[in-house]
């Protein structure tokens, strides 16, 4: 048996994620290996934390990357967060949502579930109302930005009436990190995750977390162990916090590091500011251009992702066949529709180092000669 080498091709990536990656972060990433308790690496860990505190616009202390995908950051959350019995508020309009309950249940807590439409935002107002019902829930959980739609949540309204019912918020911001507007302590939400390979155009495989204060108390003041070992966030801080020692944990997946902090600095020198803007501007072209090829919106523009844009395939296409003959002639990735959406509409995204006109201009042109 021999086998070769593996050479992808160079594709451009407008789906759901992973996003397109710049070159400056994959050369990061190739870069020699060192040990992950040499201290030029620890180093560089505390400048991690110090630009995610950035991305995050937080002061939050415990400010860290997990090393593994968003959805750990996800499974972090909960199994620190919450203990057996704990009544948990959980919106629900897109499949990320969806996540959320199962992981309240696996951990023992009770979901309350608030639903609405996927394509909607969630209700506060019907937030409210489960608060009312149920004044002995002690956490809400709701995503940010969900991917499944492309519709964006009102993270700051949600924030606030948690803190006015003395409960924690657990925050998906795993799709709007780095490409809409995100205020951490403004906001003051508690628990927040999100992902690499999304706005901030990582490697996939880190999961970015903040824990307020309040949240560590919470964490600090259990009852019960936390049920998972290498997600329990009082270990993993040992092994992330600065003062001098530090007490191996497990072993940082050292060069995805690399190219997290290379990423990190891109936002910084960017501006998270103009960043966002980027975002919005990128939507506003491939938005004009979907229009005029004739397609419609799923989200309301009141509350659309900028970096996900879930469009209707026209009537009389075949998605599936037009999406690979993108992937195959165009060399272009777009993503299918999700849950209820599943073949009937495309997920295209925008996303960091991919918000880009040239990867905008692209699409149109693939999908006129596709679609016409
Ligand atoms: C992608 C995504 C996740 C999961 O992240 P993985 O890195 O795939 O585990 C969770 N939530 C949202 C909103 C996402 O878009």
């Amino acid at each position: 048996m021999s086998i070769q080498s593996f050479f992808p091709p160079r594709r451009v990536l407008m789906g759901p994620g992973p996003s397109d990656i710049s070159p400056q972060v994959l050369q990061a990433m190739s870069r020699p290996t060192i040990g992950h308790l040499d201290p030029l690496f620890i180093n560089m860990m505390d400048e991690v934390k110090s630009l995610l505190k950035y991305a995050f616009q937080t002061q939050n202390e415990f400010t860290i990357a997990v090393s593994a995908p968003g959805s750990a950051g996800m499974e972090a959350c909960f199994v620190n967060l919450i203990e057996p019995g704990d009544k948990v508020i959980v919106c629900r309009n897109g499949v990320f949502g969806e996540r959320m309950r199962e992981n309240v249940l696996r951990v023992g807590g009770e979901a309350v579930l608030v639903d609405d439409e996927w394509g909607k935002p969630v209700s506060v107002d019907k937030v409210e109302q489960a608060f009312a019902d149920h004044p002995d829930c002690k956490l809400l959980a709701f995503v940010h930005a969900e991917t499944s739609t492309g519709a964006l949540s009102d993270a700051q309204a949600l924030g606030a009436l948690a803190k006015r019912h003395s409960a924690l918020t657990i925050v998906d911001t795993v799709t709007s990190l780095g490409g809409v507007p995100l205020k951490v302590d403004e906001w003051q939400l508690d628990a927040v995750y999100s992902g690499s390979q999304k706005c901030l155009s990582c490697v996939p495989g880190l999961s970015p977390v903040t824990f307020s204060p309040a949240a560590i108390e919470k964490i600090q003041s259990r009852s019960t162990p936390i049920q998972s070992w290498f997600l329990d966030q009082s270990l993993v801080l040992g092994y992330w916090s600065g003062d001098g020692k530090r007490s191996y944990h497990h072993t940082a997946p050292v060069n995805s590091l690399y190219a997290l902090h290379e990423s990190l600095v891109l936002l910084q020198n960017e501006g998270l500011e103009n960043a966002w803007q980027r975002h919005k501007a990128m939507h506003n072209k491939l938005k004009q251009g979907l229009e005029s090829l004739g397609f419609e919106f799923v989200v309301d523009e009141a509350y659309r992702l900028p970096q996900l844009n879930a469009v209707y395939v026209p009537q009389g296409i075949d998605e599936a066949k037009v999406r690979s003959e993108l992937l195959n002639v165009f060399n272009l990735e777009i993503g299918a529709g999700l849950g209820s959406l599943a073949g009937k509409a495309w997920r295209i995204g925008l996303m960091g180092y991919g918000a880009s006109e040239q990867n905008v201009a692209l699409c149109l042109k693939a999908l006129e000669e596709k679609i016409k």
